[in-house]
């Protein structure tokens, strides 16, 4: 029986632990509300898991809350400093242009959650930018961060979306949006850059300490506490790369501001899941250099915790920091391998599996089967024994060889089935999904709560949207995700 207690908005406590021991990172800012600010969609589950009574959402407080233009006891808006690595170059100031920290509440099982709205007016830290989100990038973010959480990949949440009727002008005039973004923490790498950057070393120290002591506990107390941190750090990380290669999920801007230092998928940009496997794929239009291409993340990911590690040196011995940094390719390969053999439904370790995995890679960029559909089409072969797409010889060498290797696994052909099942998503979310619940977001919203659905349980069958798990139909091929959000 679940008896957590239901809250109504009002009754929301809002604190700042990070604010209270380190109020050099913030600066108190003020929101700019959207105009006829409309609800969009809330994430019930994420909703369930704050512990909101859901007749809220019927109330306009709701609304205005969503919009930065309701009052609450405790509730300061501030915004933060960070730095980072754009492109490979230092940029000593960015910080929340446009998101705005509401703070932090708790549950009754004591989880921490930050709140913090993105698009909701101008900060001391939007340089050229309006502080704006539009709503095209906001319904990206936002299915996005449900798909990402679903496909069991550790990432920063929306709790709700809303529009409203101001202009915004991109490569187009197009209209606002505000995300209520959700995290147990949204400090980046960028973060920790700003202060040992700007030699506020006692700040740095504050900083470091308590990430430790809140997000690492289980090291607060050991002597070596700073380099099992940054062991930890670079660990969550090469997971987290892996996670997003198994996939076919590529970032698209992986600057050091954008990586958090929890290890989750955050900033949501011109990200793009693959179609077929292609390493050189690059999503996002505006990276000229390919520097984020697909096949590139997992050595940015490597790059970028280098950057943190220049961040930390004054708490970690040199030969730790490489020690540590040396760690990072092994565990992305092992974490990579696992993850690609589970799609396999294979189980069992045999020496010949490295071989294995490199020929089924190459089997498919040589075919250019769908990934996502390849690997849910052999989930069902476990007990059909045939595959609809069109024979190759690549495809064929590649049965004879798997069947030879299945051999040796012990699962019954039934159980590898549904598990394989509960690996290998059925839909992903291909952008022309986005495009077309951005397409009907106003005149027909119910397209994109079905798309939601769907994609917040991406392993379901859901016969009736069977066109959805498709690739792109022509009216949609080749859309261009530029970084204008
Ligand atoms: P991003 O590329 O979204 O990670 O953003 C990089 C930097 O630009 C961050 O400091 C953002 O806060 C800032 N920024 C991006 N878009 C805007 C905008 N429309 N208004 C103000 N700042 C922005
Ligand atoms: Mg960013």
């Amino acid at each position: 029986m679940n008896t957590k207690p239901l809250l109504k908005l009002a009754d929301l406590n809002f604190s700042n632990r990070l604010k209270k021991v380190c109020p050099h990172l913030f600066v108190q800012v003020a929101s700019t509300p959207l105009k006829n600010p409309v609800l969009l969609h809330t994430n019930l589950d994420l909703l369930n898991r704050l512990e909101l009574d859901p007749r809220e959402l019927e109330k306009s407080s709701f609304t205005r809350f969503l919009n930065g233009d309701l009052d609450f006891e405790g509730l300061i808006f501030s915004s933060t400093y960070y730095s980072g690595h754009q492109f490979g170059y230092y940029v000593p100031r960015l910080g929340d242009g446009r998101a705005i920290m509401l703070g932090e509440v708790v549950n009754s099982k004591g989880e921490h959650f930050e709140l913090q709205l993105k698009g909701a007016g101008l900060t001391p830290f939007s340089r050229m930018g309006d502080g704006k989100a539009v709503v095209r990038s906001s319904i990206r973010e936002y299915l996005a961060s449900a798909h990402l959480k679903a496909l069991n990949i550790p990432t920063t949440e929306a709790l709700a979306i809303i529009h409203g009727s101001d202009d915004v002008y991109r490569e187009v005039v197009e209209k606002a949006a505000i995300v209520l973004r959700v995290s147990e923490s949204f400090l980046r790498f960028g973060h920790f850059q700003y202060f040992a950057n700007t030699k506020q070393e006692a700040e740095l120290k504050i900083l470091v300490d308590f990430t430790i002591d809140n997000y690492f506990k289980e090291f607060a107390d050991h002597p070596n506490r700073y380099v099992l941190f940054f062991q930890s750090v670079v660990k969550k990380t090469a997971k987290l790369f892996a996670a997003w290669q198994s996939v076919g999920f590529a970032h698209g801007v992986l600057n050091t501001d954008n990586m958090s230092i929890l290890g989750l998928t955050i900033d949501y940009g011109p990200f793009g899941f693959i179609d077929n496997f292609d390493l050189d794929h690059i999503c996002n239009h505006s990276d000229h250099e390919g520097r984020y291409s697909f096949g590139n993340q997992p050595p940015i990911g490597l790059w970028n915790l280098e950057q943190l590690g220049i961040a930390l040196q004054s708490f970690i011995k040199e030969e730790d920091l490489k020690r540590t940094l040396d760690s990072y390719p092994l565990i992305f390969h092992v974490e990579y391998r696992r993850l690609l053999k589970e799609k396999l439904g294979l189980y069992k370790n045999e020496a010949s599996d490295e071989e294995f995995l490199k020929k089924t890679l190459n089997m498919l960029v040589s075919t250019k089967l769908d990934y996502t559909q390849f690997f849910r089409e052999l989930s069902h072969y476990q007990t059909t024994k045939t595959l609809t797409f069109p024979s190759s010889p690549e495809l064929t060498a590649f049965l004879i060889q798997y069947e030879e290797r299945l051999s040796l696994e012990k699962t019954a052909s039934t159980d590898r089935q549904i598990k394989m099942l509960a690996t290998n998503p059925k839909f992903i979310l291909r952008n022309y999904l986005a495009q077309i619940a951005i397409e009907n977001y106003d005149s027909n919203p119910v397209v994109l709560f079905q798309i939601f659905e769907v994609l917040s349980h991406p392993y379901e069958e859901w016969t009736e949207f069977e066109e959805w798990s498709r690739p792109a139909p022509i009216k949609y091929k080749n859309l261009s995700v530029s970084c204008s959000s």
